[in-house]
């Protein structure tokens, strides 16, 4: 066997290079046989040991970050520094996030950490429809809202990435783009999980949930990598981005 490396060529790729693929059954057996085995090693690296630890690591980070964001808030410093206590349960968001994405994607390329980077900075962003909410750039009356702001309505997020995949799929944007609602997604459930152990899951029209139960928080914060990744297998939407970024090493 002589093994040689190729790109896998998506179908959104142009038709001179897709034609010779097909032309050829021998290169197109090659892709098919490629492609099924990437996403046999996709789906092994996905409930891989170190996969199941940085799993069990984000929820201890969860967990730490609380402690360490309540501590702060019964301090004298935290009481008189209304902005410290916020920049810390901000970034305790925007890092969930990143690790959570980092999950999904394995970290292996810079592409993947850049991925991750955004992931964090969507999770730690959605905290700033409480300065829309309020009017205001006043931290005071930014936690002072009578109800909650917009982008912390958990239907809304969900209604949201499915809009942005189907106009992703409307558009025929790259497959290299194919995750994005997906990383959104993930970025702003771990943030409204988070928040909804202390204030419960907005759900409009349906109302609000009670607060959830601490441990179905971490539990849910941990098990959602995998689980999307997971999902992002079985819809294809994760080879393909990987495909459309990196290639896929082929031997035959
Ligand atoms: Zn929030």
């Amino acid at each position: 066997m002589q093994g040689f490396y190729s790109k896998l060529e998506s179908p959104s790729s142009s038709p001179t290079h897709s034609s010779s693929l097909v032309a050829d059954p021998v290169s197109k057996e090659g892709v098919a046989l490629a492609e099924e085995a990437e996403k046999a090693r996709a789906l092994l690296r996905t409930f891989s040991s170190a996969s199941l630890a940085a799993s069990a690591g984000l929820a201890v980070f969860c967990v730490v970050a609380d402690v360490a964001v309540a501590s702060l808030t019964h301090s004298v410093a935290g009481r008189q520094h209304l902005w410290a206590r916020a920049a810390l349960d901000n970034a305790a968001h925007g890092v969930i996030g990143f690790w959570a994405w980092a999950i999904v994607v394995g970290l292996r390329r810079r592409s993947d950490l850049q991925e991750a980077l955004l992931a964090g900075g969507v999770a730690s962003m959605l905290d700033l429809d409480h300065f829309y909410a309020a009017g205001s750039l006043s931290l005071q009356a930014a936690l002072s809202l009578p109800r909650r702001p917009p982008l912390h309505c958990s239907t809304l997020l969900a209604a949201s990435c499915l809009a942005l995949r189907l106009i992703m799929a409307a558009l025929r944007l790259k497959d290299a783009w194919r995750a994005l609602p997906w990383l959104v997604f993930v970025a702003g459930a771990t943030h409204h999980a988070r928040d909804g152990a202390r204030r419960g899951l907005w759900l409009w029209p349906l109302g609000h949930t009670p607060p959830l139960p601490y441990w179905l928080y971490v539990g849910a914060t941990a098990t959602l990598p995998p689980l999307c990744a997971l999902l992002m297998h079985l819809t294809g939407a994760q080879h393909a981005a990987r495909a459309a970024r990196h290639g896929v090493a082929i031997d035959v």
